[in-house]
């Protein structure tokens, strides 16, 4: 079937030459959302674990993680070049003495890449000088991702994410003055967003020029604010077709040369009140690319509106 979207393990072996596989690294980290500094409780979806719910424990150290994982892949998938993933929780929100001996820690044989996982109001020009003096000194590509979830700050807001749009588009404006890639994570079935935060999403992702996209489905923890609303029935979740629908009106949007990292998440079984639709993600995933083929979409199908498009009348 003909590839009708960037998919992020092409454009990784395109750049690399290789297969590159993503290693998760757990670090004993917090989030200012959860510990108070701009909120407490933290984002009304977000688990005691984070995202961190493949990772090793964080009492390891980062080498002894990338140990144990890339020589677990290695045999497994055959791969011979890795990403060194700071996953779970923000993991810039430390002092900067830590964050630097952390990402050096990082820096093993075979690893091409660092991404680090963060909220767009925990970067600055200290924390990028960092990576920028790591990614001469070690000659390793530097990625940064950035959890905004959704473009509508009203949704933000009832999500108690902590931060508006603003602080996105500044972390993307500072990253980009250092030539490191961003990558931004959407939520693209919040119950409060319909298919125009859809498509704004995909319109301002486009017109920030970032380089990659991660998109997930809202999973609904037991115990989180989220669950509580999930079970007392004060949710409505939207239908897998819509889901389906919508990450393929998010993709025409998209700027085609937007790499895209995933097209739905995963979660942790245990504790789980709602997930993927009780279907499995790879499932979804081929439902998406089958409908694409037969409605002949593509990414970037709709992607017409930048540069003075109103303009173009005078060509
Ligand atoms: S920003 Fe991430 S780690 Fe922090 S509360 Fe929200 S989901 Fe949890």
């Amino acid at each position: 079937m003909e590839k009708r979207y960037r998919i992020y393990s092409e454009y990784l072996k395109e750049k690399y030459g290789t297969k590159v596989y993503k290693i998760p690294i757990n670090l004993p980290v917090t989030c200012p959302n959860r510990d108070g500094t701009v909120g407490v409780g933290g984002c009304i979806y977000c688990g005691e674990e984070g995202a961190g719910f493949e990772n090793l424990s964080n009492q390891l150290s980062v080498q002894e993680q990338i140990e144990i994982n890339t020589q677990y892949i290695r045999e497994k998938y055959k791969a011979e070049k890795f990403i060194a993933y700071f996953q779970n929780y923000t993991n810039t929100f430390l002092p900067l003495k830590d964050f630097k001996e952390y990402v050096y820690q990082a820096c093993q044989d075979d690893v091409v890449q660092i991404a680090i996982s963060t909220r767009p109001d925990c970067i600055n020009n200290s924390y990028l000088e960092v990576l920028n003096d790591l990614k001469k000194e070690k000659g390793i590509d530097i990625a940064i991702e950035l959890g905004l979830q959704t473009v509508n700050y009203h949704t933000l807001k009832k999500i108690n994410r902590g931060h508006t749009l603003a602080e996105l588009v500044d972390a993307v404006l500072q990253i980009k003055q250092y030539g490191f890639e961003s990558c931004i994570h959407l939520i693209l079935n919040l119950p409060w967003d319909d298919q125009d935060d859809v498509i704004e999403n995909a319109k301002l992702l486009s017109a920030l020029r970032v380089e990659q996209v991660k998109l997930h489905s809202l999973y609904i923890v037991e115990g989180t604010l989220l669950g509580k609303r999930y079970q007392e029935s004060d949710l409505q979740m939207i239908a897998m077709e819509e889901y389906i629908e919508r990450v393929i009106t998010f993709l025409e949007y998209l700027d085609p040369d937007v790499v895209v990292q995933r097209l739905i998440g995963r979660a942790p079984k245990e504790g789980t009140l709602f997930v993927n639709w009780n279907t499995s993600w790879w499932k979804i995933r081929d439902m998406i690319e089958g409908k694409m083929e037969e409605s002949e979409s593509y990414q970037g199908k709709q992607f017409d509106y930048l540069n003075g498009k109103a303009l173009r009348k005078f060509d």
